[in-house]
């Protein structure tokens, strides 16, 4: 990995570091590709695709704009995460592409952060800064994926390894990762829970294998991953054998957006209430501008009020004087909220194409060459992955509400 260059700047005014990150990003964003790029990390299907987002993310760390608050003895920049949060914004308001090592930067490096080991932290965060680590996840299995205790993947110990069999699904970025973070039945015995550990596991070892699965926009983005004996070494373990559950739940609070701690950027490609209102503008509503439509306006004003909230939210949520009541009320429905919206948005922009909404990429008259039929399937995705919205409502019913299981 070559080493990151120190941030240059000296500037801690807000406003002057902004129009310094905007500035950078007006002069150093990657062209337009000749081909279409995926809509989030998990969509990351060709080479192509992969090596243009690496790129960008490894050019963005090397300029210094993200990682910026993670600690400077494992390549990050040690700045105060306020700093890297207006990178964040600015990197959405340019509409920049994502970078690509979402599970890296958003979970698995954050989670290496609280609770790993110095070897491990020294290991592996230079690289999932860089981008020259990409990681995945082996959570969900084809039997097992809201119902995550009962993993049945096993890995057992022999001296100085593990050896594990069992089949994940899923796996976002398997095809591209060199890691995984690893939930695995150590403890066949034990139920549920306490028989589970956790591990971070080189990809490419023998007998780890994947195959891609098509998604229901033709594309691809995730495999299933298969272990035939697999053999990795002890110290893959992440805290201690039978820990697992707790780890993990403890990732997906990063996973969530229950938890801070997360390096920086998009794992998506920003698309507002904004590129809606100005969709609107340019559909038609019985001959005239679909946004003079009294119902179209209404849709939209709400649509902006939910934006807006989930903004306010996310500020609320950092300041304990306006959310001690109930301070997990906002990170628990975090994931619920945004990605629902979003799954939503894409819906009603379809709606207002008329004939056009039955138009999908690539045919003749379709209105934006049909991406927002490709992000409302895509937006499926991220309602799903990490647990669908059923599971999330359960969480904050029971755990914000009070409201009984059942
Ligand atoms: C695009 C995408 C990417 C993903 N990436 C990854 C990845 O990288 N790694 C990984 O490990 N997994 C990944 N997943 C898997 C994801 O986490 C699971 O799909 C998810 O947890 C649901 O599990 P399942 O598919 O087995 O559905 P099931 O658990 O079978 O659920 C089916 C339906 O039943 C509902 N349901 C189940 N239990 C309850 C309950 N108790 N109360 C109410 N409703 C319930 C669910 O909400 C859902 O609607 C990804 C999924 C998608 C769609």
């Amino acid at each position: 990995m070559t080493a990151r260059q120190p941030l240059e700047t000296t500037v801690t005014d807000p406003d002057t570091f902004r129009a310094e990150v905007a500035a950078w990003l007006q002069a150093n964003r990657p062209p337009e590709p000749d081909f279409l790029l995926p809509e989030s990390f998990m969509e990351v299907g060709t080479d192509a695709q992969f090596h243009y987002l690496r790129d960008w993310q490894r050019k963005a760390y090397h300029a210094g704009y993200l990682g910026m608050a993670w600690p400077q003895a494992y390549g990050g920049g040690g700045k105060p995460q306020a700093l890297q949060d207006i990178a964040t914004a600015e990197m959405a308001r340019a509409k920049v592409p994502f970078f690509p090592n979402t599970i890296g930067l958003f979970w698995a490096g954050p989670l290496i952060l609280a609770i790993g080991t110095e070897e491990q932290k020294r290991r592996y965060i230079p690289g999932i800064l860089s981008g020259d680590d990409i990681w995945c996840q082996g959570f969900s299995e084809p039997d097992q994926g809201s119902d995550l205790a009962n993993a049945q993947t096993r890995a057992w110990r022999d001296g100085d390894d593990y050896v594990i069999n069992g089949a994940k699904i899923w796996t976002s970025l398997g095809s591209h990762a060199k890691y995984m973070i690893l939930l695995a039945r150590t403890n066949p015995d034990q139920k549920r829970y306490a028989g589970l550990s956790y591990f971070l596991i080189p990809m490419h070892t023998p007998g780890i294998s994947t195959r891609p699965i098509r998604k229901l926009t033709g594309e691809y983005g995730f495999t299933q991953t298969f272990f035939d004996n697999a053999r990795v070494p002890a110290d893959c373990l992440m805290g201690r054998e039978g820990e697992g559950w707790s780890i993990a739940m403890k990732t997906l609070t990063f996973e969530r957006g229950a938890a801070g701690g997360q390096a920086g950027g998009l794992n998506r490609m920003a698309v507002t209430v904004d590129d809606v209102v100005e969709l609107a503008r340019r559909s038609r509503r019985d001959g005239r501008p679909a946004l003079e439509d009294a119902f179209v306006r209404d849709q939209l004003a709400r649509f902006m009020i939910e934006a807006q909230g989930d903004r306010l939210c996310g500020s609320r949520a950092q300041t304990p004087a306006l959310c001690s009541e109930r301070p997990d009320a906002i990170p628990l429905s975090n994931k619920l909220r945004v990605t629902e919206h979003s799954r939503r948005l894409f819906q009603f922009a379809i709606s207002l194409q008329g004939a056009n909404a039955s138009r999908w990429v690539g045919d003749a008259g379709a209105v934006d060459g049909g991406k927002w039929q490709r992000a409302y399937f895509n937006a499926f995705s991220a309602t799903i992955g990490g647990g669908p919205s059923q599971i999330q409502a359960n969480i904050v019913g029971e755990r914000v509400l009070g409201l009984p299981k059942d």
